[in-house]
């Protein structure tokens, strides 16, 4: 059992805890990161399966992440572009297919009009509303009161518009079906990517990948730290008062000024706090919960559908499999597709055994692809639901309601303890661009409080 002690100690070495521990030792201050998995990166993994290197986390870097892109460049990594010349398939929902060139839409052209009406009002929606401050809207407590689709159904009667735009925010983003969620939390997904026509996007959303992949983002922050991170050390128990904490954790005790709790909000509990946290802190993190998505990979001796004049985008919003996109590595020579089942249908196949849920899967790709979808070198799961340090995919939004009662409160210090994830983040909220801007804040935040202290400085 190592006895550190430092002026910060850091809970989780995902994005999030390493930007933090990079600033404050950027600022002067000495950190120690205890991490529960025996790898940093968090909900950031790139790992090789069979041969095959694969992003079985997030990996995508879009536009409006500019905090993650300046980071990216700072230590040196290198971005490429997604495949995405050729024509996309849609399936619709008797199974036929559709091929779409550019902007093309398969719906009806008086659906299309609705939709496209649909997104202008949620793009005026989003840009009233502060992503880092969602609860300051007007409206925020009737728009928090009211689940998404019930909201939209308020705003349209053609229900294939209502579920082309519920679909964009529901299976694609939060990963929680479209009732479970306020109409508020999705113009703050919306709010945190500069717009909602983002993320109806895929060209703006799925823009880039770093060629080491995203996890090399926190490896290479952790080098930086080759003293300062200790693996296989789950955080077991704070202890605070007004003069510091002790961090108790399986490999490692720190005595530092501060903490930062840099894991996920649903994770709060796993951690004692001694003394308890305040009655608001118990209340509100009961009403943050995981969303839940099959991240499916799929390898091939080729990218077979380019030589179709294909991209590999699919979408199949009845379907299992709802989006496919090319995920082939850069300078690959084999193609990789990756799909999606979200929230109910994945639900739905996990209580299958794995042979079934494996050819449901690929069946649903060869809808949209054809039969050489069928037949990969290389197939797996991210199965981030079933990982003890995470518990679901992609990240962790509000119960109907939650966010206006208690999202006011999430950034709030309690003494010594701080709580950062990219889950409580402003804008890139959910993203790795959020892990990056929310641990930097609550550096400077900290760096800035112990300032004011008569007695700070480095400890070590
Ligand atoms: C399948 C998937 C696809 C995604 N796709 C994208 C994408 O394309 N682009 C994008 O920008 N974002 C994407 N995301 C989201 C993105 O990965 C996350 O928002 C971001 O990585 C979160 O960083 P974080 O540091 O806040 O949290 P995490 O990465 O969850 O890090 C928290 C760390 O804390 C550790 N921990 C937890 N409890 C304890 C404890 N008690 N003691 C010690 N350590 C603990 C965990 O092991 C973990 O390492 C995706 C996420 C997933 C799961």
């Amino acid at each position: 059992m190592q006895e550190l002690t430092r002026d910060v100690a850091i809970v989780g070495a995902g994005a999030t805890g390493l930007s933090a521990a990079r600033a404050l030792t950027r600022a002067g201050h000495t950190v120690a990161v205890l991490e529960a998995r025996d790898r940093v990166g968090g909900r950031t993994w790139t790992d090789t399966v069979e041969g095959a290197r694969l992003e079985i986390g997030g990996q995508w870097v879009s536009p409006d992440q500019t905090a993650l892109i300046a980071l990216i460049d700072e230590l040196g990594l290198e971005l490429f572009s997604r495949y995405r010349d050729g024509d996309t398939v849609y399936v619709s929902p008797d199974g036929g297919t559709t091929r779409l060139t550019g902007d093309e839409t398969p719906a009806a052209p008086a659906t299309a009009t609705e939709t496209e009406r649909l997104v202008a009002l949620l793009d005026d929606l989003a840009a009233e509303v502060d992503p880092a401050a969602p609860w300051a809207h007007p409206r925020a407590a009737e728009l928090d009161s009211v689940s998404f689709s019930q909201w939209l159904i308020q705003q349209s009667e053609d229900p294939d518009a209502r579920d082309a735009v519920a679909l964009w925010i529901a299976g694609g983003m939060l990963t929680k079906p479209a009732h479970s969620f306020s109409a508020l939390q999705a113009a703050l997904m919306a709010a945190s990517t500069g717009a909602f026509r983002h993320i109806v996007d895929e060209d703006f959303l799925l823009d880039r990948r770093i060629i080491t992949g995203m996890q090399s983002v926190s490896e290479a922050m952790a080098a930086e730290l080759p003293e300062d991170v200790v693996l296989s050390c789950p955080v077991r128990e704070i202890h605070w008062d007004e003069s510091g904490v002790t961090v108790v954790g399986q490999e490692a005790t720190v005595r530092a000024r501060r903490v930062i709790v840099a894991v996920p909000p649903n994770l709060y509990s796993r951690i004692g706090y001694i003394p308890p946290l305040p009655r608001r802190k118990h209340q509100a993190h009961q009403h943050q919960s995981m969303g839940l998505v099959i991240k499916v990979h799929a390898v091939y001796d080729t990218p077979f559908w380019r030589a179709e004049g294909l991209s590999g985008t699919c979408f199949n919003p009845a379907g299992l499999v709802q989006e496919v996109y090319d995920n082939t590595n850069h300078g690959d020579e084999r193609g990789t597709l990756v799909g999606f089942v979200p929230d109910e249908k994945a639900d739905t196949l996990f209580a299958l055994g794995a042979d079934e849920r494996r050819s449901k899967i690929l069946a649903s790709i060869a809808d949209a692809l054809g039969p050489a979808a069928l037949n990969p070198t290389v197939y797996y799961e991210s199965d981030w639901g079933s990982e003890e340090w995470t518990r679901g995919a992609y990240a962790a939004s509000y119960d109907l309601g939650g966010l206006h009662r208690y999202g006011p409160d999430q950034n709030e210090p309690v003494g010594p303890l701080y709580f950062a994830s990219s889950d409580i983040a402003g804008p890139g909220y959910q993203h790795v661009d959020g892990a990056v801007r929310i641990g930097t804040a609550t550096a400077e935040r900290i760096a800035a409080s112990l300032a004011e202290e008569p007695a700070a400085g480095r400890i070590r």
